[in-house]
């Protein structure tokens, strides 16, 4: 069966590997049918993700499948049916393991990223565990999504209530958007998402994230201002990863409010600690998501309440797999989120 193999920074190839290996009875055998291609898969891909370097690497944990077989202990899925999983290796037995956040266990592996490899092949493993399944409504485009869908879930409960809430959300590539959708969904007042292209802020409005700004052309203050008058924003999401952003947010943010981080962060950025402290703000960390969020996500997708489909810019054969992170590299203004076809299904 193919692969589509990181062999080092800025060299993809696909490969041919013997099938996949026998089941154990936890194991579910899934045809893969589309792998999502994910910022920190480029950020791989340039050599420069501060936490996954290990090559060479089979690509994706962005994926949607069809189940082919099961193992003898698997009754919840079935052949035929969709699905997709959490790329999590986790050890189960660290402090953080054992309280139940085993999304930052002590010796977490990402599969594609640090784990041992991701699902750009034609057939995948996955454990009953960390499988979800997939309504059949839904198509593996929308599967393919759930994992950062299920970043959007996990962030925004991260801030707790919004409810009532003026939100602003820095970065509207599709980790920002389906953030600021899932904080539309939850119940804010008034969210803003801003970028510096206007594709992105076009594709935020087309999933009902209404106010957008581009900050090439208006500045953060006067856009606030625009949207939010005088009630300012009390909660903040920066999933831009960059230094101009993070400043913007715990400068602005209301007294007391909270900033959520999700961005990855290429440079180490600086934050006027005197001021944080001062203003009694509270910054939080978000990293990827638990199973819940994995069932939150699928369940509001097949709700209709998380859009998926303007997020999806272009498509790519898995054969083309070197091309679409080429594209990427080339385009970054143009591709969101860029779509691997491993089927034509
Ligand atoms: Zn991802
Ligand atoms: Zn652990």
């Amino acid at each position: 069966m193919k692969q589509a193999v990181l062999k080092e920074p800025y060299l993809v190839e696909i490969i041919d590997v013997p099938g996949p290996r026998e089941l154990k009875a936890n194991e579910i055998l899934l045809k893969v049918h589309r792998v999502g291609v994910c910022g920190s898969d480029i950020h791989m891909y340039y050599g420069k993700h501060p936490f996954a370097n290990t090559y060479p690497m089979v690509q994706g944990h962005e994926y949607g499948g069809e189940v082919v077989a099961v193992g003898s202990d698997v009754t919840k899925f079935k052949p035929g049916m969709k699905a997709t999983a959490r790329p999590h290796l986790v050890c189960g037995h660290c402090p953080a393991c054992l309280r139940g956040q085993y999304n930052v266990c002590q010796n977490l592996k990402v599969e594609g990223c640090a784990g041992p490899e991701g699902a750009a092949q034609e057939y995948f493993i996955i454990p009953k565990d960390r499988a979800v399944v997939i309504p059949e409504q839904m198509s593996y485009d929308q599967a393919a999504m759930i994992e950062p869908i299920a970043v959007g879930a996990h962030s925004t409960k991260r801030a707790g209530d919004l409810t009532g809430k003026n939100v602003v959300v820095t970065g509207a590539g599709t980790i920002g958007n389906l953030v600021a959708q899932f904080a539309v969904a939850r119940g804010a007042k008034k969210v803003l998402i801003t970028d510096l292209v206007d594709l992105k802020l076009d594709i935020a409005r087309e999933c009902g994230v209404n106010e957008t700004a581009n900050l090439k052309k208006e500045s953060f203050d006067d856009a606030v201002k625009r949207v939010f008058g005088d009630e300012g924003f009390q909660v903040a999401f920066e999933a831009a990863g960059v230094q101009s952003a993070l400043t913007a947010l715990i400068g602005g943010v209301e007294n007391g409010g909270t900033v959520v981080i999700i961005g990855v962060y290429v440079q180490n950025p600086v934050v006027n600690m005197g001021f944080l402290g001062e203003h009694e703000l509270n910054v939080l960390g978000s990293m990827m998501y638990r199973h819940e969020d994995y069932l939150e996500a699928v369940d509001w997708v097949a709700q209709g309440k998380i859009k998926t489909s303007p997020l999806i810019t272009q498509y790519y054969p898995i054969s083309e797999y070197f091309d679409a992170y080429k594209f990427i590299e080339a385009n970054a203004d143009e591709a969101v989120k860029v779509m691997i076809k491993v089927t034509n299904a």
